[in-house]
């Protein structure tokens, strides 16, 4: 498996908005064109569940992932996603909608933010807003946490997964739109170790025990505000659950709320207040001023404290 991902991150932000805004002046080149059919489009065909909250190339994070994150003090990079159903079978009723469910609990997952960002990929001239993990530094394109423990398995084998499914990747998505040559070589382990079917319960799909709470946090997650405590309390259930059950365990879901209400520790503080400074940033650009240059985030994250990047040379 190789990859060129220098000034692509294809698959670390939603690049979509470009393909609606673009007017074929920011571009350098240009390959054949084809319909648009965006990662939600597709996941909504492929499983026929429409995702509620997350974002576009969501990373769902495991149950060890979250507790990491956790104790870092990272957890305001952190964001639900349910999905509604259509069969009755498959969901339970909360409120005028009904969400996937397992044993009469909805099902979520537990992912990576994409705060609004400026950036510049795919040899742009021009920075567009686009949203972007929040781990991603705008101005190099790689990604904060590459290396660090940290770093998500689902990024990690990232493509390669991906192929072995059969499925269509980022990295052509780009090609086919951008040009250039990102997907090198093709080659992929056979997909197992996968966490799917019954074994992705309480390691990455959680099961929320108290579907009555639930309607005002999903009426907040479609409209893309889910509170922060919201957030806090599907992180502390996913935090609480036991792999291959449904089980979620009281002290555990305590201990992590009790934790997410306390004190950040300084290693990871950055993060919840560089998101809040790009909305500000992004929203002040609606209002009439410029979109600012990615190198902006070196006064919005790495002055907070955010990990640096090697750069590409
Ligand atoms: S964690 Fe890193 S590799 Fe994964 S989506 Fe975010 S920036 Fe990209």
């Amino acid at each position: 498996m190789e990859v060129n991902c220098h000034g692509c991150a294809g698959c670390c932000l939603d690049w979509r908005p470009l393909l609606e805004a673009d007017d074929g002046s920011n571009r350098r080149r240009r390959a054949r064109s084809a319909p648009h059919d965006g990662g939600a489009e597709r996941e909504r065909a492929f499983s026929e569940r429409v995702p509620l909250g997350g974002s576009y190339n969501f990373v769902a994070l495991t149950r060890g992932e979250i507790r990491t994150l956790l104790e870092r003090g990272a957890a305001a990079a952190l964001t639900p996603r349910f999905w509604t159903v259509a069969e009755e079978r498959e969901g339970v009723e909360i409120g005028d909608r009904r969400v996937a469910a397992v044993a009469g609990r909805p099902v979520f997952f537990v992912g990576l933010r994409k705060p609004p960002k400026p950036v510049a990929p795919f040899g742009r001239e021009e920075p567009t807003w686009l949203p972007t993990c929040v781990f991603l530094d705008p101005t190099t394109l790689q990604c904060r946490i590459h290396g660090s423990d940290r770093f998500p398995d689902e990024c990690g084998t990232y493509p390669e997964q991906t192929l072995a499914l059969g499925a269509e990747t980022e990295c052509e998505r780009v090609e086919t739109r951008f040009g250039g040559e990102r997907l090198l070589e093709r080659d992929h382990d056979d997909p197992d170790g996968l966490l799917f079917g019954p074994q992705a319960l309480g390691a990455k799909l959680f099961c929320h025990p108290r579907p009555d709470e639930l309607e005002g946090l999903l009426d907040r997650l479609e409209r893309g505000e889910p509170s922060a405590t919201d957030r806090a309390e599907c992180i502390a259930v996913a935090a609480a659950s036991s792999p291959g059950t449904v089980a979620v365990s009281k002290p555990h879901y305590e201990r992590a709320l009790e934790r997410l209400e306390g004190d950040e520790p300084d290693g990871d503080a950055w993060i919840a207040p560089a998101i809040e400074e790009w909305h500000r940033r992004r929203d002040r650009t609606r209002a009439g001023e410029a979109i600012p240059d990615p190198e902006l985030a070196a006064k919005i994250e790495d002055r907070r404290g955010a990990p640096e990047t090697p750069g590409w040379e």
